[in-house]
């Protein structure tokens, strides 16, 4: 198995680093690409540890972008390790993450909900997200699962969320394609309200700004969706990657390596990008 989508404690996976390449090397995985959102904080420890392991690892983000094609999560995968235009790029991310996470602890306060910056182990305001909002209100009895703090307070529409300023998908794609890496759309079929139509249309704007291609095998996408996803990338002269979007204890019920119970992201994936990668590099 391989897996090009996980988050580590750099954004809001519970694994550190090297915890994460620890259990990708225990599972025997082929490959492990480390995609923290809107950071590259987290990849020379992860980087330097698969290394003592002589595990492949692929230094990688994810980036939330929104704009006129839609609401889109863009992966950077093979980003090198000189990059000061895309860290550029995503301080201004951070930047707004911060802001948006003061506004939403003083939202919290304004309802009487005692959270607050201490209740998160320390970590800075720029690399909190909604899930570590979701495990401090049941930490604090407010509710009593992850997924229920998204659905009262957190997700879309809850007592304490706010929208999140965002570049869009087209600049995320620039950045990351100028930068030297491949782009990704991720978990294409995740937002179960956009149509295919949609989605295609999206496809073929982005990749006049440089993407590579979509991310096939998620554990959010079914049978059905990951063909349907490497079928519009065949379509469109696109790879397909493929991971788990693994956040250790955040998510339990996604595991390491896997798009779903039995279903191991395969290591071809990987070799065929391997492949394409040294035609266009
Ligand atoms: P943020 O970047 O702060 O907007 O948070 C995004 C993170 O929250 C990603 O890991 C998403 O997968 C996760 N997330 C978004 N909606 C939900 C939901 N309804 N339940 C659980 N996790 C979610
Ligand atoms: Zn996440
Ligand atoms: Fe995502
Ligand atoms: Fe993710």
């Amino acid at each position: 198995m391989i897996d090009l989508h996980t988050h580590s404690s750099a954004s809001d996976g519970s694994d550190s680093p090297e915890e994460l390449v620890r259990k990708a090397r225990a599972l025997g995985a082929r490959a492990l690409a480390l995609t923290d959102h809107d950071t590259l904080d987290g990849l020379n420890a992860a980087e330097e540890a698969a290394r003592s392991l002589s595990l492949d690892f692929v230094r990688g983000c994810e980036i939330s972008t929104k704009g006129a094609l839609g609401t889109f999560h863009i992966l950077g995968l093979w980003i090198p390790r000189r990059c000061e235009a895309l860290l550029a790029f995503l301080a201004e991310a951070k930047k707004r993450r911060a802001e948006r996470n003061r506004e939403m602890l003083k939202k919290a306060r304004a309802r009487g909900l005692g959270i607050s910056l201490e209740d998160f182990g320390g970590k800075p305001l720029e690399s909190l997200g909604r899930p570590h909002f979701a495990r401090a209100l049941m930490e604090k009895g407010y509710v009593q699962s992850i997924k229920e703090g998204f659905e009262k307070y957190v997700g879309a529409g809850g007592e304490i969320y706010l929208p999140k300023e965002s570049a869009t998908p087209e600049e995320a794609v620039a950045a990351l394609s100028k930068s030297g890496a491949k782009a990704f759309i991720a978990h294409p079929f995740l937002n179960k309200n956009r149509s295919r139509a949609e989605l295609e249309r999206a496809v073929k704007i982005l990749k006049n700004f440089g993407l590579n291609g979509l991310e096939a095998w998620h554990s959010g996408h079914d049978e059905a969706e990951i063909r349907a996803a490497a079928e519009i990338a065949e379509r469109n002269g696109l790879q397909i990657s493929g991971g788990s979007d693994y956040h250790g204890s955040i998510k339990p019920d996604i595991k390491l390596g896997y798009a779903a119970p039995g279903l191991p992201v395969p290591d071809k994936i990987y070799f065929n990008l391997l492949e394409y990668n040294k035609k266009y590099s």
